[in-house]
């Protein structure tokens, strides 16, 4: 790094450093070794994109994963679904979920594009998902579901009225 008041390549001290432009650039201050100057450098940081997910009830909360994973554990339990596949299908998910939303995500649409793919996984474990996120929401539309979902499988296993309600 060159000082700017001496065209000096020796290093500089940093005297202070702080996160500034809202956490995406560091702040240093720095003396130089050659001519004491002090300069003011900022240095971009990379950071991972962070998704905001938008609760129901209009509240936010920083994306987690661990969330997503708990949600599908719970949805798998006893079923022939492992922890790999599991994790896997939750960063398909993201994958998808990060190309698509810039800052901000609705709850329901991760809950979406999780049972999306749960569903090519697992029927029971999806019903189970499903009537989890969506029973607040139109309690109806989960019936259709099932009952569609019965008319076309013959998976003597699959999910019984009693299991679900
Ligand atoms: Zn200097």
């Amino acid at each position: 790094m060159r000082c700017p008041l001496c065209d000096s390549t020796r290093k500089s001290q940093v005297i202070d450093s702080r996160p500034s432009d809202g956490g995406r650039s560091i702040r240093r201050r720095r003396v130089c070794a050659a001519c004491n100057g002090r300069f003011t450098t900022y240095e971009y940081v990379e950071t991972p994109k962070q998704l905001i997910v938008v609760k129901r009830d209009d509240s936010r909360a920083p994306y987690d994963r661990k969330k997503v994973i708990t949600g599908l554990e719970k949805a798998c339990y006893k079923r022939p679904v492992s922890a790999e596949q599991i994790v896997e299908l939750a960063e398909d998910m993201e994958e998808e979920l990060f190309k698509q939303y810039d800052r901000e995500v609705e709850a329901i649409a991760i809950a979406e594009a999780v049972a999306e793919r749960l569903r090519l996984l697992d029927q029971v474990a999806y019903v189970r998902y499903a009537s989890v996120y969506k029973q607040f929401r139109d309690l109806d539309d989960l019936i259709d579901e099932v009952r569609h979902m019965k008319q076309n499988t013959d998976d003597p296993d699959g999910p019984g009225q009693g299991r679900l309600f």
